[in-house]
C-alpha cells in the first residue's frame, strides 16, 4: 500500500523506515525492507502488523545496512497478514527482492506455470509470482531492467513494482501499470515512491511517472522507458511546501 526506494551514498535503512511511516496515513497491515550492504548481499526484514513491529525487530537483531533499498507497506490482497506474506519478496534464488502495490490478476496462471518448472512458493501472495518471473528473467539476461521489461508485459491487473538485485547494486528497478509512481531527484541520490510523501523530507524535486512505464534510478542517473523499452521523457514537478 506504500512504497519508497533509494539509492545514493547513505545507509538507506532509516530513510526508508521514515518514509514507510510518512506512508502510513495510507493503511497498511505489515511492513518490511530490503537492503542491499557492502558485501554486496541482499538482507530482508519483514513483518505482521505495525511499522513499530518491523523497527522492534531490527532493534533487536540489526540487519547489515546498505545505500540501496527498497521499503513497504502491505493492505493484504491475496494471503493473509503474515509476516511470510509481508513485502518484501525473494525470487527463488534470493538474489533478487521484489515490492508490489496493487493486484496481480493473472497470478495463478503465472504460478502454475513456475511451479511446473519446479520453483517454489513460500507465501500466498500475488507478488511472489512477479519476484521469482524477474529473478528468472535476470538469470538468463544479467540485466534488471530488462527482466522487468520481460516480465511487466505478461502481468494483468494493477501494479507498482519496485525491485533490487544482488549482483547489481546502486540500482533500484521500478514499473507502473494502474498504480502510483513518483521520482525524487536528490543530490547524488534517487528516491522512488508511491506518493511524494515518501521523500518529501529530502528532495522537494520530483518526476512523474506516467502508466505502463519502467524506471530504474540510480545515485547519478534516472532512466525512463515504455514497456517496450522506448525512452520516455518524464515531467518534472515541484512538490508544494504543505506536501
Ligand atoms: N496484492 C499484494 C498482496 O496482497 C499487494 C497488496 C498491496 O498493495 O499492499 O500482498
Amino acid at each position: 500500500c506504500g512504497i519508497v526506494g533509494y539509492v545514493g551514498p547513505r545507509p538507506s535503512q532509516d530513510i526508508l523506515l521514515a518514509g514507510l511511516a510518512r506512508l502510513e496515513y495510507r493503511g497498511y497491515d505489515s511492513a518490511g525492507i530490503a537492503v542491499i550492504d557492502e558485501a554486496g548481499s541482499l538482507n530482508m526484514r519483514k513483518k505482521a502488523g505495525k511499522l513499530q513491529m518491523l523497527r522492534d525487530s531490527l532493534a533487536d537483531a540489526a540487519l547489515a545496512d546498505g545505500s540501496t533499498g527498497i521499503g513497504h507497506t502491505r493492505w493484504a490482497t491475496h494471503g493473509g497478514p503474515t509476516d511470510a506474506n509481508a513485502h518484501p519478496h525473494l525470487a527463488d534464488d534470493d538474489k533478487l527482492a521484489l515490492i508490489h502495490n496493487g493486484i496481480i490478476e493473472n497470478f495463478a496462471a503465472l504460478r502454475a506455470e513456475l511451479e511446473a518448472e519446479g520453483v517454489t512458493f513460500r507465501s500466498e501472495t500475488d507478488t511472489e509470482v512477479a519476484a521469482a518471473l524477474v529473478g528468472r528473467e535476470y538469470r538468463r539476461t544479467g540485466d534488471l531492467k530488462e527482466a522487468f521489461r520481460a516480465v511487466v508485459n505478461r502481468l494483468e491487473g494493477a501494479f507498482t513494482l519496485l525491485a533490487v538485485h544482488q549482483d547489481e547494486p546502486g540500482l533500484v528497478v521500478a514499473a507502473r501499470r494502474n498504480s502510483p509512481l513518483v521520482i525524487g531527484l536528490g543530490d547524488g541520490e534517487n528516491f522512488l515512491g508511491s506518493d511524494v510523501a515518501a521523500f518529501v523530507e529530502h528532495t522537494r524535486r520530483a518526476l512523474a511517472i506516467g502508466q505502463d512505464q519502467i524506471v530504474a534510478i540510480t545515485p547519478s542517473e534516472v532512466t525512463v522507458t515504455d514497456f517496450a523499452g522506448a525512452a520516455v521523457t518524464p515531467e518534472p514537478f515541484d512538490v508544494s511546501w504543505d506536501a
